[in-house]
This record gives C-alpha cells, sequence and structure tokens, in this order.
C-alpha cells in the first residue's frame, strides 16, 4: 500500500442532512468520500456541489440490502435513516428496515475491511426521559410499541449490534447519540418543528405549535454537530457520546416566537392538537464525556444558528418560485 493513499471515508446516508454536511468536512480533512445513500429521504441537491470533486463518488444503495464494494474503505459511517417524527408512520418498515439490517451489513462491511464503524444513534433512545439533563448512563423510557418506537427501538437494537460486533469480531466502533440538530440542507417538508416554523414564517402563515408549546429541545447548529462527529472518530471512545447543545433548551412556544422574530414575520401562533403519541416532554444533553474526552462543545448560539438557517430556507424558496415551468 502506498503510504500516500487517501484514506476513504463511507458515508451511508450521505446525501442526507448531516450526512451530506460530513462529506463536506470529510473532503476539506483530505479524505476520499463515497456516499452511498437510497435517496428515499435524501436529496442529491445536498451534494450537488460534490459531484465534480475527483474524491467524491456517489452510490444509490440500500443499505438494508447486502452491501457490495470493490475498493479500500477505512471509515464506515452509518448516517442512513428517515428520522423526522412524520416518517414514523409511514416509513415505519423502512425506518426499522435501515436500523436493523442496514446497521449489519455496514457492521459487516467494516469487518471485513477491518474499517471504523460509527453508528450514528439518537437522543431518542432516551425515550420520554424521566431525568434531564440525559447522560449517556441513563437507559431510557421508551415505549415498545408505541408509534415513535420503530426509530427509537431500530436505533437502540442498532447500539446493541454495534457493540456485540465491537465484542465478538474486536472491530473499532463509535456510537454518536444525535440530540436535536438543525441548520441548511433540512428538507423543507422534513416536518420537524423548525423547518415548519420557517417555512410558515416566511410565508405569512400560521405556526402550528403541538399542544401548548412547553415541551422542550435542545437545538445544535450543524457545524457544531459535524465536529463532535469528526472529534468522536478520531478518538478511541467505544462507549456512547452525547452530542448536542445544552445551553439552548427551549420550549417549543418560545421556539416558534425567536423564528417569527428572526424572519420578520406577521404570522401568528396556532395551538394545534400533537399528532405525535409519546412526544418527549423535555430533551436536554448531558455533554459531560463529549467535553471531557473530545475537548467538544457546541459554539453557535441559537439566534447565530437560526438566522443561518432562515437564510437558507428563503434562498430555497426564492429559487423555487423564480424556477421556470
Ligand atoms: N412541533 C410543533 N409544530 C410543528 C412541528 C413540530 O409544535 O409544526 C413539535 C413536536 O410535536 C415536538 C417538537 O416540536 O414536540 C419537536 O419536534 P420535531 O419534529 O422537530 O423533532 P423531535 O425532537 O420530536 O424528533
Amino acid at each position: 500500500m502506498s503510504s500516500h493513499r487517501k484514506r476513504t471515508v463511507l458515508v451511508a446516508g450521505g446525501s442526507g442532512f448531516i450526512g451530506s454536511h460530513l462529506c463536506d468536512r470529510f473532503l476539506k480533512e483530505g479524505y476520499r468520500i463515497l456516499c452511498l445513500d437510497n435517496l428515499q429521504t435524501g436529496r442529491t441537491d445536498n451534494t450537488a456541489h460534490l459531484v465534480n470533486e475527483p474524491d467524491f463518488q456517489f452510490i444509490q444503495a440500500d443499505i438494508a440490502e447486502p452491501i457490495r464494494i470493490n475498493q479500500k474503505i477505512d471509515y464506515v459511517l452509518n448516517f442512513a435513516s428517515p428520522a423526522s417524527p412524520v416518517d414514523f408512520d409511514p416509513l415505519s418498515i423502512e425506518i426499522m428496515r435501515a436500523g436493523a439490517w442496514g446497521t449489519y451489513h455496514l457492521l459487516e462491511l467494516a469487518l471485513r475491511q477491518n474499517a471504523v464503524f460509527m453508528q450514528a444513534s439518537t437522543s431518542e433512545v432516551y425515550g420520554d426521559p424521566l431525568v434531564s439533563p440525559q447522560p449517556e448512563s441513563y437507559w431510557g423510557n421508551v415505549n415498545p410499541i408505541g408509534r415513535r418506537s420503530v426509530y427509537d427501538e431500530a436505533k437502540r437494537y442498532a447500539e446493541a449490534l454495534t457493540m456485540a460486533f465491537r465484542r465478538k469480531y474486536g472491530i473499532e466502533t463509535r456510537i454518536l447519540r444525535i440530540f436535536n440538530t438543525y441548520g441548511p440542507r433540512m428538507r423543507p417538508d422534513d416536518g420537524r418543528a423548525i423547518p415548519n416554523f420557517i417555512n410558515q414564517a416566511l410565508k405569512g402563515d400560521d405556526i402550528t405549535i403541538h399542544g401548548d408549546g412547553s415541551q422542550t429541545r435542545s437545538l445544535c447548529y450543524v457545524d457544531d454537530e459535524v465536529e463532535g462527529v469528526y472529534r468522536l472518530l478520531m478518538s478511541n471512545e467505544t462507549e456512547p457520546v452525547n452530542i448536542g447543545n445544552p445551553d439552548t433548551e427551549v420550549t417549543i412556544l418560545k421556539l416558534a416566537e425567536t423564528i417569527v422574530r428572526i424572519a420578520g414575520s406577521k404570522s401568528r401562533l396556532t395551538f394545534i392538537e400533537n399528532p405525535h403519541s409519546d412526544d418527549p416532554k423535555r430533551r436536554c444533553p448531558d455533554i459531560a464525556r463529549a467535553r471531557k474526552l473530545l475537548g467538544w462543545e457546541p459554539r453557535v448560539s441559537l439566534q447565530e444558528g437560526l438566522r443561518h438557517t432562515v437564510d437558507y430556507f428563503s434562498k430555497l424558496m426564492r429559487s423555487t418560485t423564480e424556477k421556470p415551468n
């Protein structure tokens, strides 16, 4: 092997929101990228700016099917899964296939290739948590048969499978628990609070708050999340690590008001019945481990991150309304 061979990162879900930002970051760090996506919720638009990069290759494939790759891979990152609550009903089986079979196939690939494997897990493994903030040692409060369970349990299974491969075969693994992350390249029709509120605010439509809006989320800007992913991958840490922003815990009501203000909108807030069962009432990461092990902490304030995100969606809206028929 040439000592100058560029190391290759396979990003499963590389056309998705976080995955596409990872493609950018690893290219910038001098890696080759194999971006794998079945484009069910991922979008080629997210990586359109990379198609002419010599070190970027896109492969349309579904990780739930066996994966054959005839080139050397050094890192396998599993960021492939529909992840928005609006996907939990229509894509229930697809989510479970991605979490179960998809993770299995990627772990097998990492084993064959002697590659480092990273599982993108989620704060959803904590369910509707009974402790806040949530440390990695908290085992969670998950309804195993509820509507959210397709995602929560698939991700819990994927963590268990990752640990089993490490214990049984000694492969190098990382488990990252992602808390709510936002920023450019979220799907406009993603159904999540931030894209919904921003698009409603930009159009002057009513802002749809589920329930009384007292439920909280802690919101991490995507650049901070990606920095956490990068540092965790390059570390030796095999136990799960939370990556999220505890300083931004905010009620959904306050989030809506903030977005309306930043967008300079006249939209009014409306309160509708929460369509999501088992909706977590509080979510806030304990990031003591990330701070200590990775020297990582988020830097982007909610105001700044939301400003970038509002700019992104308003440009996107202009470009789609200006497109000729
Ligand atoms: N939510 C809301 N209005 C919307 C979309 C979401 O009030 O138009 C609420 C949702 O019920 C939840 C919170 O915002 O309590 C965060 O939901 P999101 O879909 O962003 O992600 P989650 O953190 O639940 O995965």
